[in-house]
């Protein structure tokens, strides 16, 4: 954290508008990194990031171009490729939210320096923020770094640069200059965000201009900044301190609207890490925003996430009533020494009554996420045993969550523990730090067992589940997953209903092969007389058989997926669905009821792809 001292003026939140109108292109670079596509599983989507500085860019008058280079999966070389095609370049912001992609921004920014050495380039995000003199002594095709948030700070360094003044006075650069590094004073949090400039959605944008079909959802926020302070957790370190101010209900609703009407897009997933505040003050922001959306008539759909001590059953049911669909809970862990070494500030207790009071809301089951980590160094294997039947039991498990070991980010108060209390060499700046060290010899063997495990079943073509992440995609698309365009356009309720039953099984038959690989652990180290050999053997012949009996249920279905395509029409005749089940070694059955009358009913019995109508 930078120890600058803090001051204040109202230049903090002053937009530097372009009053000369000068010539001069800025690019704002979001870099794919390949790795997080695998960890998280997710088919990227718009950057927010890019969107909110384009915003503020867009309305101080520059000219400016988003390179959302995670939603097109470009590499550096793309990246910089892409970059260079533009004319009058004077400024690129690359975004570095962790170390993951601190690498790639390294790599862009020396690509587009070879070519436009009078180029500035700065960088932000999280990891920018928290080690700014390091990276410019690190990386030298690095101008400066733009610490915290970027909505005003990045006009102002466009402003100065495009009118040749000097950078020593904007507040929250560190810039290098014949000096060496100087850091400037820290800008004051923007506390009323309704003064933020909306975000330009270049993506939606884009598309909307070529014809294209339109992003299925959006990205918001309606606050920033946490009252917590979690040991692995760095929005403090960007942000400064713990106070969490929020959007009006009536600035955020407004953005709906302009979003709903300009794109047509209705479903939209709040980022902050505190959707409801757990106050009288966060009661009352959720009513308005339920009443201005009714007021509007917006009949949206979204996912928010809260920390589980805020869940309230009442005020989800609202919200449920009100489009909500989805919701992420930062559980962490099922552990109460855990939870307190994290610094939570929650126990497993709290964390139970949040899983109580969302069944109690009505929410689905399968549409609440957990935040979990499975696996930190200072576990003990009692602690892990109680982490992993915790999340088993919770129902709610992903296979995300079950091989997730902790990340350790850059300055955050894990990252000085595990070198300070456990003696532990950090791995050399700008490279994660997913730590391979286990304290404790059980959770080394179990944590090492599926990594291992893992790493062969997903192995690039021989892997049995090589083909895997490609499969779910597929299903993700169909059923107009999160960030992926629906196939199926219209959306009709019964093919939904099977993709999405198809998809849930595919899921949960993976999470067994998890699930198998840690009670096997278990019971070997708990079984003393038992032969590591034995173990490997017996392990490798429920991992193969599982992996294999997935594998091929994914290729039945893929029958199952060409038989319904065929037989669309007259599926889409029917209203009533009455069972749906989705099981390779049973028949996939789907009772179906005529439109218009109701006296014929029609039973298709699919089995391994072929379809009998009765
Ligand atoms: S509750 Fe979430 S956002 Fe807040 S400090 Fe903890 S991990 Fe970070």
């Amino acid at each position: 954290m930078c120890k600058t001292h803090m001051t204040h003026s109202d230049n903090d939140y002053k937009l530097w508008v372009n009053t000369e109108n000068r010539k001069g292109k800025v690019i704002l670079i979001h870099p794919f990194v390949e790795e997080t596509r695998t960890k998280n599983r997710n088919y990227s989507t718009e950057s927010l990031t890019l969107g909110c500085l384009i915003g503020s860019l867009r309305k101080a008058g520059y000219s400016c171009v988003a390179v959302n280079s995670e939603m097109n999966q470009w590499d550096a070389y793309e990246t910089s490729k892409y970059v260079l095609k533009h004319d009058d370049i004077f400024f690129v912001g690359i975004s570095c939210k962790s170390e993951r992609s601190y690498g790639v921004a390294k790599t862009v920014a020396s690509l587009i320096k070879a070519k436009l050495p009078n180029v500035h380039i700065t960088i932000g995000g999280i990891l920018a923020t928290v080690s700014d003199k390091r990276i410019l002594e690190d990386c030298k095709y690095f101008d400066s770094v733009s610490r915290g948030e970027g909505e005003f700070l990045i006009t102002e360094l466009a402003y100065k640069l495009l009118y040749g003044m000097t950078l020593n006075d904007i507040k929250s650069l560190t810039y290098r200059n014949v000096m060496g590094v100087i850091r400037n004073p820290l800008r004051q949090r923007i506390i009323n965000l309704d003064k933020v400039p909306l975000s330009f959605r270049t993506e939606m944008h884009e598309l909307k201009e070529n014809g294209s079909t339109q992003l299925s959802s959006a990205y918001m926020f309606t606050s920033r900044g946490c009252f917590g302070n979690c040991s692995f957790c760095c929005v403090y370190q960007l942000l400064g301190n713990h106070m969490v101010y929020k959007r009006s209900p009536e600035n955020v609703v407004n953005e709906i609207k302009e979003i709903v009407e300009n794109y047509g897009v209705t479903e939209f997933y709040f980022i902050d890490d505190l959707f409801i505040l757990p106050s009288k003050k966060g009661e009352i922001w959720v009513d308005k925003f339920c009443y201005l959306l009714d007021e509007a008539n917006l009949k949206i759909k979204f996912h928010v996430e809260i920390r589980a001590d805020t869940v309230q059953s009442e005020l989800i049911k609202k919200l449920v009533n009100h489009g909500l669909f989805r919701i992420f809970i930062g559980a962490e862990a099922g552990c109460n020494s855990v939870l307190e070494r994290y610094n939570k500030k929650c126990t497993v207790q709290q964390n139970n009554k949040a899983l109580y009071e969302l069944k109690q809301s009505g929410i689905p089951k399968y549409q609440v996420e957990l935040g979990y980590i499975m696996f930190d160094a200072a576990m003990t294997y009692q602690e892990l045993k109680e982490n992993y039947y915790w999340l088993k039991e919770s129902g709610l498990s992903t296979v995300q969550n079950l091989q997730n070991r902790m990340n350790v980010y850059y300055g955050t108060q894990m990252y000085h523990d595990l070198i300070h209390r456990f003696n532990l060499e950090p791995p050399k700046f700008g490279e994660s730090w997913i730590n391979n060290f286990y304290m404790d010899k059980g959770v080394e063997f179990v944590e090492g067992t599926i990594r291992r495990i893992r790493k062969e079943l997903y192995k690039n073509n021989t892997g049995l589940l090589c083909d895997f992440f490609g499969v779910l995609d597929k299903y993700k698309k169909e059923i107009g997953f999160f960030g992926y365009t629906s196939q199926n356009e219209e959306k009709d309720e019964i093919i939904y209903n099977i993709l999405y039953s198809i998809y849930k099984y595919l899921n949960k038959e993976e999470r067994e092969i998890y699930y198998s690989i840690f009670e096997s652990c278990f019971e070997y180290i708990e079984n003393s007389s038992k032969r590591q050999e034995d173990f490997e053997t017996l392990l490798a012949e429920t991992v193969n058989s599982r992996a294999t009996i997935l594998r091929e249920a994914s290729t039945y279905f893929d029958n199952i997926i060409d038989a319904f395509s065929k037989t669309y029409v007259d599926i889409r005749k029917a209203r009533n669905i009455y069972h749906v089940y989705a099981d390779p070694h049973n028949y996939f059955e789907v009772i179906l009821l005529d439109t218009l009358e109701d006296k014929f009913a029609c039973n298709v019995n699919l089995k391994f792809g072929q379809i009998m109508v009765n």
